[in-house]
């Protein structure tokens, strides 16, 4: 070491931020993450669908193939980038059904017939970030896949539909519509090519690009001065056959059997080209213009598309930021849970008898927080109670010197009954504190 590096003075250095769009998660919001998270793995669970993970970079020829050349997320919402040591193209998941078709094809996943998969995770879009959007954001998705039925269709809906019902999600409505078959979305195109040229004066210049080239995608623009031309414009559903048509009444025959509301929108036709048949939006109008939380629809060519043996698939996905925004918005996203237990340390000399004793707590599901000191010592008994009562714990447990000699521990209520506390031998400390937590019916476990 030179003398000059001893007295420079470190400068400090400039704190960085996470990238725009793209947002930490941190306590105590991210337990409402995990409150959705485990409601959503217990409702996949009950219906029987599996979970599937996929990376999060896949070949961007996926996407371009998947997607299709002429969409917003292809066009312009994609981050690409070549692999620096094998100049591969590579782009991060704008959406995980394109991943999930090439894994099951990759793993001949339909081997033995049908699949049903769910998945949760990030995706990746460079969108104009505010509130419910974003561009790193998360989605849970259901697919799926091998099964042509109506039937499926409508259980993926069913699904959706149940677990806004167990999340406590209000003011969302179901809008649908179909397709039909390429043969028939070729002959509405042409009908539609017809009615946007004869318009021509109050298309913008992104509908008049996509004119030839994707003139459906034009129905989904969001520009409002040509909302009167995008309403006037024919109908895909005036085009469907018979077979289109009694798929999506077998679709509406379920919904309506299990009591579940739709509205049809002859409009909707979703953001990707892979659909066909079936597609639906849950939305709300208490997002603003992020209304949609959730969209999904039948895509029975994609598996071919990526390379598989042709098989049909149906699947949805959420947007978990706007369902959390929507139930914040609501007023009745749960609170975090504190601990069950909060253990007070006055003297590091007790430290073997609390661990021996929180240990056995935790092994019988309760949670315990040990309290630890942030300086020298493990800090005065009055700033371990303030932080027993932050911590939001029901129950301290104080591991005194005096009591510990005599073999016993102080239970004290820091909730209901504040200040009432009792002297307890170290030997009943399990029993009484799981018989005291469930007497208030606050435990934790219990709330989950
Ligand atoms: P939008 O019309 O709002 O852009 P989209 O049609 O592009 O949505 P999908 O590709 O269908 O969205 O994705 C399914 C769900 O994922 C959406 O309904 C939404 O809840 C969520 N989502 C999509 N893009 C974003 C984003 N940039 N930030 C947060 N959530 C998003
Ligand atoms: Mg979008």
């Amino acid at each position: 070491m030179t003398t000059e590096n001893k007295t420079t003075k470190p400068t400090k250095a400039q704190a960085l931020t996470a990238v725009k769009g793209m947002n930490d998660l941190i306590p105590p919001a991210s337990a409402q993450w995990e409150w959705l998270e485990d409601k959503v793995r217990g409702l996949m669970a009950r219906h029987a669908y599996r979970n599937l993970r996929t990376p999060i970079v896949e070949p961007t020829a996926l996407f371009v193939r998947g997607l299709g050349e002429v969409t917003d997320i292809v066009e312009k919402e994609m981050y690409s980038f070549e692999d620096r040591l094998n100049g591969e193209q590579l782009t991060l998941r704008p959406e995980a059904t394109a991943g999930v078709v090439r894994a099951v094809v990759e793993h001949n996943l339909l081997y033995d017939g049908g699949k049903r998969l769910y998945y949760m995770g990030p995706m990746f879009r460079h969108e104009r970030p505010q509130r419910g959007r974003y561009r790193q954001f998360h989605q849970i998705g259901a697919e799926a896949l091998g099964f042509p039925g109506a039937e499926v269709d409508a259980e993926l809906i069913l699904l959706a539909a149940t677990l806004w019902q167990e999340l406590g999600l209000q003011d969302v409505r179901l809008e649908l519509n179909s397709l039909g078959q390429p043969d028939e979305r070729a002959a509405h195109r042409a009908a539609l090519i017809d009615h946007l040229e004869a318009h021509a004066e109050v298309l913008d210049e992104e509908a008049k690009r996509r004119l030839h080239s994707n003139p459906l995608r034009i129905l989904d623009t969001k520009n409002p001065a040509m909302q009167a031309v995008v309403e006037a414009a024919p109908q895909l559903i005036d085009f469907l056959g018979e077979a289109s048509l009694a798929h999506f009444n077998a679709v509406k025959a379920i919904l309506d059997a299990s009591g579940v509301a739709y509205r049809i929108n002859p409009r909707l036709v979703r953001g990707m080209d892979y659909y066909n048949l079936t597609v639906f939006e849950f939305v709300t109008d208490r997002l603003g213009s992020q209304g949609t939380i959730c969209g999904g629809g039948r895509y029975d060519y994609l598996i071919e598309q990526v390379g598989g043996k042709p098989a049909p698939a149906v699947g949805w996905a959420l947007g978990v930021e706007r369902v959390l925004e929507l139930l914040k918005e609501q007023g009745t996203l749960p609170e975090a849970v504190g601990p069950d237990v909060y253990a007070i340390i006055p003297d590091a000399a007790a430290l073997p008898v609390v661990f021996k004793t929180v240990q056995a707590l935790r092994a019988q599901g309760m949670s315990v927080q040990m309290h630890a000191g942030t300086g020298e010592g493990m800090g005065s008994m009055k700033s371990q109670f303030k932080k027993a009562d932050a911590s939001g714990a029901q129950l301290a447990l104080i591991f005194g010197g005096d009591e510990l000699a005599r073999g016993e521990v102080t239970l004290k209520a820091l909730r209901d009954g504040v200040g009432a506390q009792e002297a307890l031998p170290l030997a009943q400390v399990s029993s009484r504190v799981a018989a005291t937590l469930a007497r208030s019916a606050v435990h934790s476990q219990a709330a989950a």
